[in-house]
């Protein structure tokens, strides 16, 4: 038998140092909401790959789409000789998208580079450079995604372009120091301090901030960038790779809006495991860049497309939706008894929409003050016991969930009551 321990010292001495590692277990085998590792240890999935798993690992509808392309052909180069699957995709993600239509579409193969295409886009489409994000967003990790990304230190520290073109604006949490009105005033300044209006091609924005900790952009935040593009000529970019695919309860976290975005990056859950982003936008923006401007050897890789097309096929079969709100009830419930029991480590309350629900470990009850210490230690016992999980947030004092849509009420039970078991004080 291998053992993990042993592998994770082939890779220390293999990999980089710059790729992390969330759990020190090596995969086997998974299915749905569960994983073995190579010692035969099972382990129940509250991780999903990070967010991609919305129908759980190897649906059998997604795993009969890829194998039945398998048997068709596993690479033409969409620019060579296009395929059915792109364009169907195309179609059925133009048809969801809360987006004022006539719509188009772009496949690419992951999150950073769906968000790196869409400041792409709106540049071709506006003319101008500048861009405008927020604090604790996250955007990717390539050469001018981390430049987007709001966190220094690991994203972008000796890695990136001191003269970027992107100015950050502080994202408004609801119990912090900063309000929708700052945040909104703060674009203002940088208005009339960094750069004009009239020079900013784009703002990105996360509808709910995923690596920066679970946290919702309120409903007047979006409605204030909405204006503020539309008085500029700027195209508002919803960065969807975490929340999209049906995680928030809706298939779009921007559904829960009364204000539409031009361009929504996708990615993560799209694919159900296979590779696969895309940026979804209004027509007359999307077809500002040149042909050849846009996409890339792999981009809209045909086996992703027909595991994306079956994702779309398991939602509406399964009724993803409504299921995501229910198990966001359930975790929410539990995680709001945690927080009460004295017994625990102090927690916040649950946050979050839909199944995209988090909680911070805090150092005292009823504080704010975060404990990243005992955050980790929370999630190092839980590999221990037998639950993949994750944290993130700007403090590191976060928990998130991420279980499949698919995942039983037995095992999202499980789960929690394996969490339950890590927060003993
Ligand atoms: N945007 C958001 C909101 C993300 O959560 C992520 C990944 N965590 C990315 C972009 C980058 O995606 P990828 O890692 O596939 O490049």
């Amino acid at each position: 038998m291998t053992l993990n321990s042993e592998l994770m010292s082939r890779r220390q001495a293999a990999v980089v140092r710059g790729v992390g590692h969330a759990t020190p277990v090596f995969a086997d085998r998974a299915l749905n909401s569960e994983l073995w590792d190579v010692e035969g240890r099972r382990y129940v999935d509250f991780a999903g790959g990070i967010a991609v798993l919305n129908t759980g690992h190897r649906h059998p509808l997604v795993i009969k789409a890829v194998r039945d392309q398998l048997d068709r052909f596993t690479h033409t180069c969409f620019q060579v000789a296009p395929y059915d699957s792109y364009v169907e995709l195309a179609e059925r993600l133009n048809a969801l998208a809360p987006i004022s239509g006539p719509l188009k579409s772009i496949l690419l193969t992951t999150g950073a580079e769906a968000t790196e295409n869409a400041v792409k886009i709106a540049r071709a489409a506006t003319g101008r450079s500048g861009v405008i994000a927020f604090t604790g967003g996250f955007h990717g990790r390539t050469a001018f995604a981390s430049v987007m990304t709001g966190k220094v230190v690991p994203y972008k520290k000796g890695v990136v372009s001191p003269l970027p073109g992107v100015w950050h604006v502080p994202f408004p949490i609801s119990g912090s120091e900063v309000t929708v009105d700052d945040a909104l005033r703060y674009i203002g300044f940088i208005f009339k301090a960094d750069i004009d209006a009239s020079q900013v091609a784009a703002i990105i924005i996360e509808p709910v901030q995923g690596e920066g900790g679970f946290h919702q952009a309120p409903p007047e935040l979006m409605r204030g960038l909405r204006r503020i593009c539309d008085e500029n000529g700027i195209v508002l970019i919803a960065d969807e790779v975490q929340t999209g695919f049906g995680r928030t309860g809706k298939m779009f976290a921007m559904e829960h809006y009364d204000v539409k975005p031009d361009l929504i990056c996708v990615a993560k859950s799209l694919a159900g495991g296979l590779p696969l982003s895309g940026v979804i936008g209004r027509a007359a923006i999307m077809d500002a860049a040149e042909p050849g401007g846009l996409g890339g050897t792999y981009a809209g890789h045909p086996l992703a497309c027909a595991a994306a097309l079956a994702v779309l096929d398991v939602f509406e079969q399964e009724n993803l939706l409504a299921r995501a709100n229910e198990i966001g009830a359930r975790l929410r419930d539990a995680i709001d008894r945690f927080a009460q029991a004295n017994h625990l480590l102090p927690i916040s309350r649950a946050r979050g929409l839909g199944a995209m629900i988090a909680f911070d470990v805090l150092k005292q009850r009823g504080s704010n003050e975060p404990d990243a210490e005992a955050t980790s230690q929370v999630t190092r016992l839980a590999h221990q016991n037998g639950l993949i999980l994750l944290s993130c947030g700007t403090t590191a004092n976060t928990i998130r969930i991420l279980v499949p849509l698919t995942a039983s009420d037995d095992i999202v039970d499980e789960g929690l009551s394996i969490l339950e078991s890590c927060l003993v004080a």
